[in-house]
């Protein structure tokens, strides 16, 4: 079974061909899944009933089911969707009530390998890269349940966008041409692959790129990230400052804020200075705690100091709000532990 859902209209047309159809019932195909996002061949009313029974003989919509769904007192919703080899991803839905952005946090890979040590997904190991499909898969089932369009994604969900780069850019293409959602309204968020972000720096990829700091040297950093060991800071630094010359863009720079491990006033002079050349902006992440690690929360008194402190460096500086904390929806609390 063909499944249709993520794919392009060229690959609509080249699938739909064999069944005699012509371009333009490919063109409606395409505004079903993409405009209208249905979930059945059925509820593609303009198309002919023997076209569509012919359909049904050898495709699905979707091949995905949402296992749970859970709603935030804050409107964000999580979903935790399978897959058809019973493998399960979250995608949460973040709303912000002063803006008519709806934005989609999207899964790049099933687990991660990178296995940092703060992190839920990181704990579950890696097991396998998603396909274009099922991330564009993953948007699409938003639209679906809510009847809404998605404006904005981010790559924050589960795994290392970086490291499943062709299905990240193919996904990029298709949000960028089938859903109309511009370059510029997409973040991939990477722990550092430093090959990978000069590849992009290459294509002169115009979305944004996130970098996860977490610490302004090699010391604290290979604490939190093992892949700090494989590439360093000093070298992720020249990596970043090329590719903002080659892009033209500025980077986002995230950082978790761990009470009184890289939160103190010596740390954040230090990474003022380690930011100096870049141009970056500075999203601060308050901790979120994920069970059996060690670290805490900032205080409030804390994070603000920081944010101070980079701020009269010259920098922006935004603190994340939490987004769906009750129920597990939080930055680094996509484990996929529903699983199966
Ligand atoms: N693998 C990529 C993208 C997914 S993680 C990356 O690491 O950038 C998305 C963001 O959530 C990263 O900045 C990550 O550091 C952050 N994060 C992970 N665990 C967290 C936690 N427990 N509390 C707060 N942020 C966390
Ligand atoms: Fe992987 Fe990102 Fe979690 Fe690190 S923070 S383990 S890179 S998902």
């Amino acid at each position: 079974m063909k499944v249709l859902s993520g794919l392009k209209l060229e690959e609509i047309e080249k699938f739909t061909e064999q069944f005699g159809a012509t371009k333009f019932r490919a063109k409606q195909i395409h505004n079903w899944i993409y405009a209208k996002s249905v979930s059945q061949i059925d509820e593609m009313t303009n198309l002919s009933k023997d076209f569509r029974e012919l359909l049904n003989q050898n495709a699905v919509v979707t091949d995905t089911k949402i296992k749970v769904k859970q709603v935030s007192s804050d409107g964000t919703i999580k979903y935790l969707i399978e897959y058809a080899d019973g493998n399960c991803v979250e995608t949460v839905l973040m709303r912000f009530d002063n803006r008519a952005n709806l934005t989609a946090c999207v899964s790049s890979q099933v687990g991660c390998a990178v296995n940092c040590s703060f992190c839920a997904t990181g704990k579950r190991g890696f097991i396998r890269n998603l396909t274009y499909q099922e991330i564009i898969e993953q948007v699409l089932t938003i639209q679906r349940d809510t009847g809404l369009k998605v404006t904005n994604v981010v790559f924050m969900g589960q795994g290392e966008p970086l490291l499943n780069l062709d299905n990240v850019l193919k996904a990029l293409e298709i949000f960028n041409d089938d859903f109309q959602i511009g370059a510029r309204r997409i973040t991939i968020s990477t722990s550092g692959i430093i090959p990978k972000i000069d590849e992009l720096a290459k294509l002169e990829l115009q979305s944004t790129l996130a970098i996860s700091l977490h610490a302004p040297n090699h010391k604290l950093r290979s604490e939190l990230m093992p892949i700090e060991n494989k590439y360093p800071i000093e070298d992720l630094r020249k990596s970043l400052l090329n590719y903002v010359e080659k892009t033209g863009r500025r980077i986002t720079v995230e950082y978790i804020l761990i009470h009184g491990f890289n939160d103190t006033i010596p740390v954040a002079k230090e990474l003022a200075y380690f930011l100096k050349d870049i141009k970056c902006n500075v999203n601060l992440i308050p901790y979120n705690s994920v069970d059996d690690t060690k670290y805490k929360k900032s205080s409030t008194n804390d994070i603000m100091r920081f944010k101070y402190l980079l701020e009269h460096s010259g920098k922006k500086v935004t603190v994340r709000l939490e987004r769906g904390a009750d129920i597990d929806a939080a930055c680094g609390q996509l484990s996929g532990k529903n699983k199966k």
